[in-house]
């Protein structure tokens, strides 16, 4: 399986989010939100270009989420899947129309060789989602979840993504790092901690720790604020996990970094 699916996430923060998933039967993005120059420069070492990218998977129309959007006027047959109200929201930003697919919030629908359940998610957006990638067959089949940009994980979530091999989840902010910030605005940092803000590392950390059952044997942790959180202080807040009796391994990623390669070889 590992050499026939790949998996880079390209970059994650509230700076830009997007990741490249391949399979034998297509080359997709998850989220789009860098722009053009960037994405392709991230892109590089993946050996892809954004030409040769088959779609994009939307979870939600925030500008870290999208912003590359503009950059498909030159691709145009890049099929860009999100629910109608995110599309809605997101084309209003466009002075193209890009080739939208449709799918409705909660279902499950295919792509080539890969199959798709998308699943309502708490945030400030209009119709804000996570996915479920699910590829390969029968005992090869692998499945992948991209969760990021909730308030709180609801119980529907935590079924949805309970039984994935591969979870890329929000670790957002440091509580007491967020707090003594003086660039954010109280609102702000209100938005943020809210129940369609942002997890918190103590949340996601929760999640991990008390989900029974789960299928996960690697887990990385994405969409880390760069002032209100910090990658060491994330990996020592999760490292005690992994000594629990969890079969997964974590991998944080660096908000700073360019994109990491998911290697799922050893899965
Ligand atoms: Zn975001
Ligand atoms: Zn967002």
């Amino acid at each position: 399986m590992g050499a026939e699916v790949t998996f880079h996430i390209l970059g994650s923060s509230s700076g830009g989010n997007c990741a490249l998933l391949t399979t034998p039967g297509c080359r997709v993005l998850i989220d789009i939100g860098f722009p053009a120059r960037r994405l392709n420069d991230l892109l590089k070492p993946t050996g892809l270009r954004l030409a040769e990218v088959d779609a994009v998977f939307i979870t939600h129309e925030h500008s870290d989420h999208t912003c590359g959007l503009a950059s498909l006027a030159r691709h145009p047959h890049v099929h860009v899947f999100a629910n109608r109200e995110t599309a809605r929201v997101a084309q209003t930003r466009l002075r193209f129309r890009p080739q939208w697919n449709f799918f409705e919030t909660g279902s499950t629908f295919s792509f080539r060789d890969l199959e798709i359940t998308s699943f309502s998610v708490p945030h400030d957006a209009s119709d804000p989602v996570g996915f479920v990638f699910s590829m390969g067959v029968a005992a090869e089949r692998l499945r992948l979840a991209w969760c990021t940009d909730l308030g709180y994980v609801p119980e529907l979530v935590r079924e949805r993504i309970r039984g994935v091999d591969v979870l890329v989840l929000e670790s957002n902010y440091d509580p007491d790092m967020l707090d003594r910030d003086h660039r954010r605005p109280w609102a702000l940092k209100q938005r943020i901690k809210s129940r369609h803000g942002h997890l918190s590392n103590h949340a996601a950390h929760e999640l991990l720790r008390t989900t029974e059952n789960a299928a996960w044997r690697r887990v990385y942790l994405a969409h880390l604020s760069r002032e209100c959180n910090d990658v060491q202080l994330v990996r020592d807040t999760f490292a005690a996990l992994g000594k629990n009796g969890h079969r997964f391994a974590i991998e944080v990623v660096d908000p700073a970094a360019a994109g990491i390669t998911c290697g799922l070889d050893a899965l």
